[in-house]
């Protein structure tokens, strides 16, 4: 038996002593950088990783120099965010795990502004008395969507649950089967409904419902009539929705608001900029909806929020409601929105300003002759064992808005000829999220597919094909 002995060789490197590591040049670095302490126990940490192989007499340099640099590596990767900034090849431009909406430059300027110093918050700067948080944002809102009033909470899941507490606790709500929706993770309607204190009453069927479900449904319990937006689906073929512009008088007639849920706030004609049309807050307050909901990081473009637009004194009962305490914006999202917003007045350069629309509004031919220009890179990172082409993909916008929409965009499609089982391809996958800005991309029929038109920055891709290229070739970052 090939025991290895417990006691090195006379002849070995011996371990350095933790100051003797300390003292390098390297080292030196790393405590200037990332503290005494942090230093002293990676170093430590380092010695002890290479104990058992140094003990077991493998081959390893165990220099203070070397394991100076180790130790500083570790810290430099403990030190990186969690969060990391990444770039969205998905083709999901409104990806939810990835973040939804990139902000405005105009939108972060107020954001680090509104960070670095005390703010008037809830102060009223005319009278010197105590102001409302909503009031940065109500103005706008209302000129923007033709609302008479409106307040901002922390998402649209919060803009429903306020609203349904507000206006429906213990009392029932009326909606179609036909938008018991559920939103990825745990955005489930009937649920938030429970969580609101709301009875649920369901009309119709899965397919098709009446004017005169709703009208039969209408009892001495009712508060509401909703309805919501199927975000992420559409039934096709016998179907029959009504819309809520029909159902607007009855709600009229009878005394009874009707609630909005739109999911995306669409604030513009998105036909404008070749895309889909999709019914806008302003449409659907003209409509006739009494309370209309959305969210400020769909395809609004602005920051994670959510927002209800409509009849003044429903609003006010929102307000006034305590859970609008727990549901509120902080002063950093205020300013982010209040920016977004402003953004509005100017129509005409709006795709220029949100970046979200911009990229949406980004003609497939100019993504394709950038795939054409940068396939070479692509080729020469992934090496010779993928084949890489200039593909024409089909994005989508995401987040629920326009789920079966889809936009023809370009990239990649990467293959891989020799292999079989798609190993290669989740391997290379996961090596392009490995890279210092992670590239992520999906996998669909045995190729992975890099679209370009989430792309916000295209140097950084370039950079990143570079590491990928370096790190196939072996030479590892250390
Ligand atoms: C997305 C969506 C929600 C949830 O909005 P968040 O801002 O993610 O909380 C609610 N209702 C509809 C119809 C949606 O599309």
């Amino acid at each position: 038996m090939n025991q290895p002995s417990a006691a090195p060789p006379e002849d070995r490197q011996p371990l350095p002593a933790v100051d003797r590591v300390l003292a390098t040049d390297a080292a030196q670095a790393a405590a200037e950088r990332f503290g005494r302490v942090a230093t002293v126990a990676s170093v430590r940490a380092s010695i002890n990783e290479v104990r058992p192989a140094w003990r077991a007499g493998a081959q390893v340099d165990v220099s203070p120099e070397r394991i100076a640099t180790v130790a500083a590596a570790r810290l430099e990767s403990d030190d990186r965010p969690s969060q990391r900034r990444v770039l969205n090849l998905t083709g999901t431009v409104l990806h939810t795990n990835l973040g939804r909406a990139l902000i405005a430059e105009e939108a972060i300027a107020a954001v680090v502004a509104a960070m670095r110093s005390p703010t008037s918050l809830e102060f009223n700067l005319s009278d010197g008395g105590r102001g409302e948080r909503d009031d940065h944002v109500r103005g706008l809102l209302r000129e923007l969507t033709g609302a008479e009033d409106a307040v901002a909470v922390n998402n649209n899941a919060a803009a429903v649950l306020l609203t349904l507490n507000s206006l429906s606790e213990d009392r029932e709500t009326i909606v179609s089967r036909g938008e018991l929706i559920e939103i990825g993770g745990a955005f489930r309607m009937p649920a938030i409904m429970k969580r609101a204190g709301a009875r649920l009453v369901e009309i119709g069927t899965t397919n098709r419902t009446h004017l005169a479900d709703y009208a039969d449904a209408i009892g001495p319990a009712t508060a509401l009539l909703m309805k919501v937006h199927p975000s992420n689906y559409r039934i096709e073929g016998f179907v029959k929705e009504v819309s809520a512009a029909e159902l607007a008088p009855l709600a009229r007639e009878r005394g009874l608001p009707l609630v909005d849920d739109l999911g995306s706030g669409v604030l513009v004609d998105l036909a404008k900029y070749g895309l889909e049309r999709e019914r806008t807050v302003q449409e659907a307050v003209s409509d006739g909806a009494d309370l209309v909901t959305f969210s400020g990081d769909k395809l609004l473009g602005g920051p994670q929020a959510g927002l209800v637009v409509g009849r003044s004194d429903l609003v006010r009962r929102l307000a006034k409601n305590h859970l609008k305490r727990a549901l509120r914006l902080d002063k950093l999202r205020l300013a982010a929105l209040e920016a977004t917003l402003k953004l509005y007045r100017d129509p005409d350069r709006l795709a220029e300003k949100l970046p979200t629309l911009a990229l949406l509004a980004r003609p497939a031919e100019a993504l394709k002759t950038l795939a054409a220009k940068l396939r070479p890179a692509v080729a020469a990172a992934v090496g010779p064992a993928y084949a890489v082409e200039v593909a024409d993909l089909s994005s989508q916008i995401g987040s629920g808005a326009l789920p079966l929409a889809k936009i023809p965009s370009g990239g990649f499609a990467i293959s891989a000829p020799g292999e079989k089982s798609g190993g290669a391809l989740v391997r290379l996958a996961a090596a392009f999220r490995a890279l210092e800005i992670p590239v992520i991309g999906r996998i669909a029929e045995d190729r992975l597919l890099l679209d370009l038109r989430g792309l916000d920055d295209e140097a950084a891709l370039v950079a990143g094909l570079a590491q990928l290229g370096a790190a196939n070739a072996g030479e590892r970052a250390w």
